[in-house]
């Protein structure tokens, strides 16, 4: 009979998690899963909390319907088998709009994350140069390059374009700015495009073609009850023993698998594993790795992380347009980057007391500075931005939350998929029973994470299987 296996998932939010049940779904019967969790709560970047006694996301706020890459995303299909498709709602209000020249512009229609498909569509915002983008002979981008998603955007659409539209917009994802950011990594499917198009907007509505969405289709999705509901049911249905408040500090490789170095230097807890699932942020994950495969460590320990806060707001019955929120491009001069009217855009947070929750994020990669701000100041600020930006003052708050996230969102920079596939497969041939999980490698999204999670479960498994053990 074979031995009973052990593997251990380090980091609790939902890669680890997704990487838990995809482990207690496939593995053989009997495999014990453990999961590490330094914090005291489970989810990681997803939390439900409540204010004036209402829910509402302290973090990520909903999950893509869809793949990038096609058909329903790994977040949904999860949502699916945790049983808890009858709660999925989508938004009530989807019209966003961008805060342009100290007023309000809805957000052009047929744009993949701001980059047009139609050039007049964006006139309302920006001027682009449609001279720009000539058809040069040859595709937009070679088989293996990566570039920028500002320079391939300026190049061909011109500065405003990028500053008013696409950098606002891929801002309120990723804090970070589009002439730093992967178009490999944060779009996929127009980086796909461009290896074969001549022109930025034969790109665009190529993308768009090979993803046709059907009139109303949901693009975002959420869980009536908030995305913790989530967390909850991937922790049931995973079966696994949890170790809250459980920093996994040292992995060490032994003759049967890994040793774990776990909790507090002056009193450490060893534990013995057949495979782990290293399901951290990518600098914890260097951390750990630097005595193993320093190589690898050094190449992931490089990805810088945007910081960010939620400043979430309860307002007695503002008058507050019809919108899901608005974005804000850095050249407007505001701390706020992104608003949110969160009773306006979910429905199904409506509140019977009339009470509006409004959030706001703040923080740009590399303004860590302005964070330094105590709570107070922060929501102050945010009042006063929101209240100039709608044109009229908003009433006082009854009840305010600050969120912080540090180190929260990562900047992959061009190449990041390249360097993240060498160092997989280094770590893969040295140590098979080891593998990476997470924002930190595969894109941002729940459904992104949730993929690279199972993943990850599915390659400890083949692992395991393969050694016989
Ligand atoms: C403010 C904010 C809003 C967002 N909004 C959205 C959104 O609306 N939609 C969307 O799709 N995405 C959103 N995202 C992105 C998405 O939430 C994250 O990318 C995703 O949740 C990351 O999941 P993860 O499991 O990879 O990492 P994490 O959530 O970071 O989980 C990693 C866990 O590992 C633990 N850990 C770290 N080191 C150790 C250690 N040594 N030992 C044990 N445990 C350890 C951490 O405490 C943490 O719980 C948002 C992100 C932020 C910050």
């Amino acid at each position: 009979m074979a031995a009973r296996r052990r593997v251990a998932v380090v980091g609790g939010g939902i890669a680890g998690l997704a990487a838990a049940v995809r482990l207690r779904d496939r593995a053989p019967e009997g495999t014990e899963i453990i999961v590490y969790e330094q914090s005291g709560s489970l989810g990681g970047k997803l939390r439900t909390g409540e204010l004036a006694g209402g829910p509402v996301e302290f973090g990520a706020e909903s999950f893509l319907m869809r793949d990038p890459a096609g058909g329903e995303s790994a977040a949904v299909a999860l949502v699916r088998r945790l049983g808890l498709a009858g709660r999925i709602v989508h938004p009530t209000v989807g019209q966003a709009a961008l805060a342009v020249d100290g007023g309000l512009r809805p957000v052009p229609g047929g744009t993949l994350v701001g980059v047009p498909g139609d050039l007049e569509k964006v006139a309302t915002v920006a001027r682009p140069t449609p001279e720009a983008d000539r058809d040069g002979g040859g595709p937009l981008l070679g088989p293996d390059d990566d570039v920028s998603v500002g320079a391939l955007v300026r190049a061909r659409f011109g500065d405003e374009v990028v500053d008013r539209l696409v950098d606002p917009m891929l801002g309120g994802v990723y804090a970070g700015r589009a002439d730093d950011l992967s178009l490999v990594t944060t779009m996929p499917a127009l980086a796909r495009a461009a290896r074969v198009e001549h022109t930025l907007l034969g790109a665009v509505r190529a993308a768009q073609a090979a993803a046709p969405r059907a009139p109303g289709e949901p693009v975002f999705g959420t869980l009536d009850g908030g995305l913790s509901a989530l967390v909850d049911a991937a922790v049931t249905a995973s079966g696994a023993t949890i170790r809250r408040h459980a920093t996994v500090r040292e992995l060490t490789p032994t003759a049967a698998g890994w040793r774990l170095t776990v909790g507090p230097t002056r009193d450490p807890e060893h534990v013995d594993v057949d495979a782990v699932v290293l399901a951290v942020p990518a600098r914890p994950a260097a951390r750990l790795l630097t005595e193993i495969a320093p190589v690898a460590a050094k190449e992931i320990g490089g990805l810088d992380y945007a910081s960010v806060a939620l400043v979430t707001l309860a307002l007695p019955e503002p008058t507050l347009p019809q919108l899901s929120g608005f974005l804000v491009p850095s050249t407007e001069g505001l701390l706020i980057k992104a608003s949110t009217f969160f009773t306006t855009k979910w429905g199904h947070l409506r509140r019977r007391d009339g009470l509006a929750l409004v959030r706001a994020s703040v923080g740009r990669y590399g303004e860590e500075e302005q964070l330094q701000r105590p709570d107070e100041d922060l929501a102050a600020t945010v009042h006063r931005e929101i209240s100039a930006v709608l044109d009229g003052p908003l009433p006082a708050a009854v009840d305010g939350h600050v969120q912080r996230w540090g180190g929260a969102l990562p900047q992959y920079t061009p190449g990041h998929l390249d360097r993240v596939a060498a160092v997989r497969a280094a770590l893969r041939a040295a140590h098979p029973t080891l593998r990476l999980a997470g924002a930190g490698y595969d894109g941002v999204g729940i459904g992104v994470c949730v993929r690279s999670g199972e993943t990850a479960a599915e390659e400890i498994i083949t692992a395991l299987e393969g050694s016989g053990r």
